[in-house]
């Protein structure tokens, strides 16, 4: 062979072993920072990954001085240290984001998520009796007054509402469904897929697009359990298309001594139209047309915790909370008060886009963003001078998100970054430096450019999103 490869044995003699590591003074410091365990795990995995490094020859005798190693052994516990739940800038345009977390809580009910967390709480405990009380109870009076409902409980998110349900009513029998609402939701959550594990039988009715009320009639059978309706949110079945009015197909159910059952997803307890919003229904509506159930989001457009919300008839929410289910898929003291917090909110819907976090951002009116937007433009516009890319101060559209209809848009200002090479590969490299700042930014390519819609970054947050751009002056 015509290339030397290194010595490798030479280079196995030259790994320290554990303990020395720990000896050398300047390890140290990575002891008192990070403790005795992680420090030695860390060492092992790095002498371990060494070993594997000399043996693929990719490494050679400078990598493994003493400072070279030290440093290493740094940045590998700097990393394993690192929270991995970090606050990123949503500059994606869609407000209610899955993949960052839903809705942002007002601070009414950080504050009350963090006195649950400090001190022991009323939670199952009857504090006029002394005896043992049901944690339902704390936010079942302030959803029957907001939503008019018999009856309330609360679980860990609406998929579990969904499946709590069918199992305690519809478990070995049939639920029919009308078959263009059988939805799927963040690529998780299929109608389907939670309906079978339930124990329920689908029975899917009418067509995609159609579907009468008669085709329900002809579906009821001696093992139906009840009638379902999905909130067919995240996407729009436009055109030829026939929904059963709600009122129809309640009669219909009662007719047969059924429930009728809907599944609203994105709950919100407000008509949004007052805000200036896209309608969407309420379960009080639901319930006031003669719903016997109706299970939201609390992280969805109610805009508190992950939590998954039913609400309606009394007997059948006890038989809901007598499944032994009911005690796996419960909600702890965090969500239980966050929630409560609020639902004390929409209690005074005049003051509800100011306090409401998630309303106030879906509200922000446009001429505030594009002004922001034009705030911002020069320090980005320096930041990337660099970079071999525009930057443009740009009308956008912003998206609810979680379900609600994307056809409906809510105006907004973007900060737009466009590629000037004709290529444009650089636009890749430049989303991933904005993801690896201290605060992530995130934002979202489209047409070519790289859009930061700017409805999500709080006033307040400005000198941070500023002062934290300063390594991409260099960065490129
Ligand atoms: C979002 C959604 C769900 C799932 O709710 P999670 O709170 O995410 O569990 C179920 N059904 C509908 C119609 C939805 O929109």
């Amino acid at each position: 062979m015509a290339i030397e490869r290194p010595k490798a044995d030479n280079l196995f003699a030259l790994l320290p072993s554990v303990d020395r590591v720990l000896t050398w003074p300047a390890t140290a410091a990575l002891l008192a920072e990070h403790g005795r365990q992680a420090t030695t795990t860390a060492v092992r995995d790095l002498i371990s990954s060494l070993r594997d490094e000399i043996r693929d020859a990719g490494v050679d005798a400078c990598a493994l001085t003493e400072s070279a190693l030290v440093q290493r052994l740094a940045s590998l516990l700097a990393e394993r240290g690192a929270t991995r739940l970090r606050p990123v800038h949503n500059l994606t345009g869609t407000v209610l984001h899955t993949n960052l977390g839903r809705a942002t809580l007002p601070e009414e009910a950080i504050t009350a998520m963090v006195e649950a967390a400090r001190n022991p709480c009323a939670l199952e405990y009857d504090l006029e009796t002394g005896g043992r009380g049901d944690r339902d109870d704390i936010v079942e009076g302030l959803l029957r007054e907001l939503t008019g409902a018999e009856a309330a409980t609360v679980v860990n998110n609406n998929a579990a509402a969904v499946f709590l349900l069918l199992n305690t009513l519809a478990s070995r029998k049939e639920v029919l469904v009308s078959r263009g609402e059988l939805v799927e939701i963040g690529g998780a959550f299929r109608v389907p897929d939670i309906m079978s594990r339930a124990g329920a039988k689908l029975r899917e009715v009418g067509t995609t697009n159609r579907t009468h009320p008669r085709d329900f009639e002809e579906a009821i059978g001696p093992r139906t359990a009840l009638l379902m309706k999905v909130h067919t949110s995240n996407y729009a079945i436009q055109g030829f298309t026939k929904a059963v009015p709600e009122a129809g197909l309640i009669a219909l159910a009662h007719r047969h001594a059924l429930p009728f059952v809907v599944d609203l997803g994105s709950g919100t307890l407000v008509d949004l139209a007052r805000y200036g919003l896209p309608r969407e229904p309420t379960p009080q509506e639901s319930l006031a047309l003669g719903a016997d159930l109706v299970t939201f989001s609390g992280d969805k457009l109610l805009g508190g915790p992950q939590a998954g919300i039913l609400v309606g008839r009394a007997d059948l929410i006890r038989r809901i909370k007598k499944n032994p289910l009911k005690r796996a898929l419960r909600v702890g003291k965090l969500t239980l008060a966050t929630l409560e917090a609020v639902l004390h909110l929409y209690r005074d819907p005049d003051r509800l886009a100011e306090r409401l976090t998630a309303l106030r951002l879906l509200t922000r009116p446009e001429p505030e963003i594009r002004a922001q937007a034009l705030r911002l433009l020069p320090a980005l516009q320096q930041a990337l001078a660099a970079w071999p890319v525009q930057v443009t101060a740009e009308p956008a559209l912003s998206q609810i998100g979680s379900g609600s209809l994307p056809v409906d848009r809510l105006p907004s200002h973007a900060l737009v970054i466009t590629p000037t090479a004709k290529r444009g590969g650089g636009l890749n490299r430049l989303e991933a430096a904005l993801r690896g700042l201290p605060t992530p930014i995130i934002g979202r390519i489209a047409d070519g450019a790289l859009r930061l819609d700017l409805r999500c970054l709080p006033v307040g947050a400005e000198p941070d999103f500023v002062r934290q751009l300063a390594p991409l002056t260099t960065d490129h």
